[in-house]
């Protein structure tokens, strides 16, 4: 262990890196208030919004998604949905995404994407909506189903479409929903001419997709396996100490096999790789029991979601801030809607107001 308290620790996770988005003119993204923010969400979405913003500027556009989250009954409280939208904005602006930048606003402000969402459901075979397995997944939990989950991915083309934005900053979960996207796009421009792009998805290829606490295959608000952004300190220390290990693993005595621990899967989102690899080594050696490298893994992302929550405790005392943010943010992002939607409506062939 000598070698590893030498280490220098890092403050931030490791930042994607941008090879092949040289010739991106546009990103897209948004992000449900549907409770409290995680961890997958931050690594998942938000780290690549503060980074993207930093390239693109107004050429950034974020949203908080708040005509998504009523789709779902299992997540949606309408005492809470203003709140979370608040704090949604709030917790991303903490998160280092700067809206004097970019544009960061509220989708139900600009009530063009619905209609234009519309617009795009008249044109999509019901059997491409019926197949998405996150609809499967969530209906299959719901005694009746709203109609509104199975057109989430066309408002969420809408979303993406109303502003032209060519990539999509998101989770590898949102991979099917955004290649009905590029569907959408596909279609209409073949029926109504050249309008949208085709928008690709980009992933964090350092975290595309989170495991939940529990080493299930995604980290989920709707399956409780999170670690909140904002989540108390000795809550979190709780879920890590009961995070599963290599399940070959039984004794210290036993070599472990990090490849198979949750733990280092944890440890490589926020610790040095230098530190990861000698933990590695360490494990695999007999030399370290998991209880260190949990103790570690706390240490390192606590680095990480400390100054993210003092952010959030300076945002809170002046809510004008993020307020005044998201009025702005709608208004530029409306301008751009409006007039894509214009271009929509007549090559739709409606009668001009
Ligand atoms: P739910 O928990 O109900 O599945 P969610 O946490 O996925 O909801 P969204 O608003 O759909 O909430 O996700 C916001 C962004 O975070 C999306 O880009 C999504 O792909 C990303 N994301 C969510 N969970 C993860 C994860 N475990 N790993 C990586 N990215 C994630």
């Amino acid at each position: 262990m000598k070698q590893a308290e030498n280490l220098e620790p890092a403050s931030q996770p490791p930042r994607p890196s941008f090879g092949i988005l040289a010739l991106v003119k546009r990103v897209f993204s948004g992000i449900q208030p549907t409770g409290d923010l995680h961890i997958g969400n931050y690594l998942g979405a938000m780290v690549n919004y503060v980074a993207l913003g930093e390239r693109l500027g107004r050429d950034a556009i974020y949203c908080i998604v708040d005509y998504h989250a009523p789709t779902n009954p299992a997540a949606y409280d309408k005492h809470l949905l203003a709140q979370r939208t608040f704090e949604a904005a709030l917790l991303n602006i903490a998160a280092g995404l700067d809206p004097d930048k970019v544009i960061l606003f509220v989708q139900s402000h600009v009530p063009e994407h619905t209609e234009l969402a519309w617009v795009f459901t008249t044109q999509t075979p019901y059997g491409d909506l019926t197949r998405m397995t996150q609809f499967k997944d969530k209906a299959a939990k719901l005694e009746s189903v709203p109609a509104g989950l199975l057109m989430y991915p066309v408002l969420m083309a809408a979303d993406i479409l109303i502003y032209k934005a060519d990539t999509v900053p998101v989770g590898d979960d949102q991979t099917q929903h955004l290649e009905l996207a590029r569907e959408i796009a596909r279609r209409w421009n073949l029926e109504y001419g050249e309008t949208f792009p085709e928008p690709q998805i980009y992933l964090n290829p350092n975290a595309p997709r989170v495991p939940g606490v529990d080493g299930k295959a995604k980290m989920s608000k709707s399956v409780g396996n999170t670690i909140g952004l904002l989540e108390d300190e000795a809550s979190i220390w709780a879920k890590i100490r009961t995070m599963p290990d290599d399940p070959a693993r039984i004794r210290l005595s036993d070599p472990g096999d990090p490849e198979r621990s949750v733990v280092f899967k944890f440890l490589s989102y926020f610790a040095p790789a230098e530190l990861v690899q000698v933990l590695r080594e360490e494990y695999a050696r007999r030399g370290i029991g998991t209880l260190v490298v949990k103790e570690l893994l706390m240490q390192e992302m606590m680095k990480t979601l400390r100054p993210i929550r003092q952010r959030a405790e300076g945002l809170r005392a002046e809510p004008a801030r993020v307020l005044d943010a998201l009025e702005d943010g709608a208004r530029r992002a409306r301008a751009i809607a409006r007039a894509t939607l214009e271009e929509v409506r007549e090559k739709f062939g409606l009668l001009p107001l």
